[in-house]
């Protein structure tokens, strides 16, 4: 199959309505959106990515509205996060409207929902007759896609159309809270951090440790995620060993230790997360052999980063 990158939503959008796969930017990461309506379509990301059928998509809006085709009731706590962080970074979970395929929620009755800040996306999504179904534009189990090129050097010949816009400016997955259950629950870190939830909806929970192990309701976390083909290796600030005989890399706030090929040294923790991912890509390219990851600071977007580290040191 032939992958064409346009800059167009007009093309783009015309390949999801007639049940076709699309790579599209978001603020997060690059999505890979099929219309819900379409199981055909729905199929074809599963097939694309390498997806295990039993980890859901997210269903991405254009306009508050839309929530009612896909959600069957909307309680208070949803609402209020809706009011605070749409359109931005943050998945709500509900439960589902009936008519919503399985394909989508991999056979969960409950539905993930997110309205993307992202002009580009905000424009894509509006020219969909329907919303759009999308995980990550990547591999199964690769690092997500933070720009377009990562999404073609992943899909192409997999998919018909990459939607091209810029470096996803975030550079990590949504947050994603469980309103289905009371109280609700936060199942996935990210950009909106668990302090900023909390000032909106106090009764938040954060996943146990041993929830994240036996996750009950978000099966997409139990699998092995964002890893490079080099192996990670996490440390603390100015804690690290360097083996000299593999190619190394760094990426962290503070200096490297020394003997380290390659570095991504990050001014905050927002640098750390936008830069994460395409580093991981960059350091394959190169043929690193182990990337020193420093752990940021547990709060803010850095538990999110943190999350993100930890599955990738178990993924390689
Ligand atoms: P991705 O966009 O690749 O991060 O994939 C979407 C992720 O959203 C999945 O891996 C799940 O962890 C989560 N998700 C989507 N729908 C649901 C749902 N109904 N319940 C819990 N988690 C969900
Ligand atoms: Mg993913």
């Amino acid at each position: 199959m032939q992958t064409i990158v346009t800059e167009s939503v007009d093309v783009a959008a015309t390949w999801i309505n007639k049940g076709e796969i699309v790579a599209f930017p978001t603020e997060t990461v690059y999505g890979l959106g099929a219309d819900i309506t379409s199981d055909a379509a729905l199929e074809k990301i599963y097939t694309a990515k390498g997806r295990p059928p039993d980890n859901p998509l997210i269903v991405h809006i254009h306009s508050l509205l839309q929530i009612q085709e896909v959600a069957s009731d909307m309680p208070e706590s949803a609402k209020s996060l809706i009011h605070h962080f749409f359109p931005g970074p943050l998945t709500v979970i509900l439960n589902k409207n009936p008519d919503i395929s399985p394909l989508v929620t991999a056979g969960l009755l409950t539905v993930g929902i997110r309205f993307p800040a992202h002009p580009v996306a905000q424009e894509f999504l509006r020219r969909c007759n329907h919303p759009v179904a999308a995980p990550s534009a990547n591999i199964s189990g690769r690092p997500s896609s933070t720009d377009w090129k990562a999404v073609f050097d992943d899909l192409k010949g997999k998919i018909p159309c990459v939607l091209k816009g810029p470096q996803s400016t975030i550079g990590l997955e949504s947050t994603i809270v469980d309103c289905s259950v009371h109280p609700p629950r936060l199942l996935r870190s990210g950009a909106i951090s668990l302090e900023s939830l909390r000032n909106v909806v106090p009764q938040i929970r954060a996943v146990s440790s041993s929830e994240k192990k036996h996750p009950p309701k978000s099966p997409g976390l139990k699998y092995l995620h964002y890893a490079p083909s080099a192996q990670i290796i996490l440390c603390e600030e100015g804690n690290s060993s360097i083996d000299r005989d593999t190619k190394n890399a760094w990426i962290g706030l503070s200096q490297p230790p020394e003997g380290i090929a390659k570095a991504a040294i990050c001014k905050n923790p927002e640098e750390y997360a936008f830069r994460l991912f395409s580093f991981f890509r960059e350091c394959d390219r190169e043929g690193i052999g182990v990337i020193f990851c420093e752990m940021p600071p547990a709060d803010g977007i850095g538990l999110a980063i943190r999350d993100r580290l930890q599955r990738a040191a178990m993924s390689s």
